[in-house]
């Protein structure tokens, strides 16, 4: 699946980059955006953020619960 990363943070504390996948709802719903490439899981996906610059990624608890740990 393609993945993509909120470049806004949410509001949990510190700040998480939540990471989505093309089945979610808010997939198409990002405006500030990186986009992850394809991948075959959310740990993939994350990992691949983190090595962006991006340590407070995080997976969505709605897409990718495997992944949400904040
Ligand atoms: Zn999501």
């Amino acid at each position: 699946m393609n993945y993509r990363m909120n470049k806004n943070t949410d509001n949990n504390p510190g700040g998480n980059n939540e990471v989505h996948n093309e089945t979610c709802r808010h997939y198409s719903q990002l405006v500030n955006y990186l986009d992850l490439g394809y991948h075959s899981n959310c740990y993939s996906a994350v990992r691949k953020a983190k090595s962006l610059g991006y340590p407070k990624a995080d997976g969505c608890k709605v897409c990718s619960p495997e992944c949400h740990t904040a």
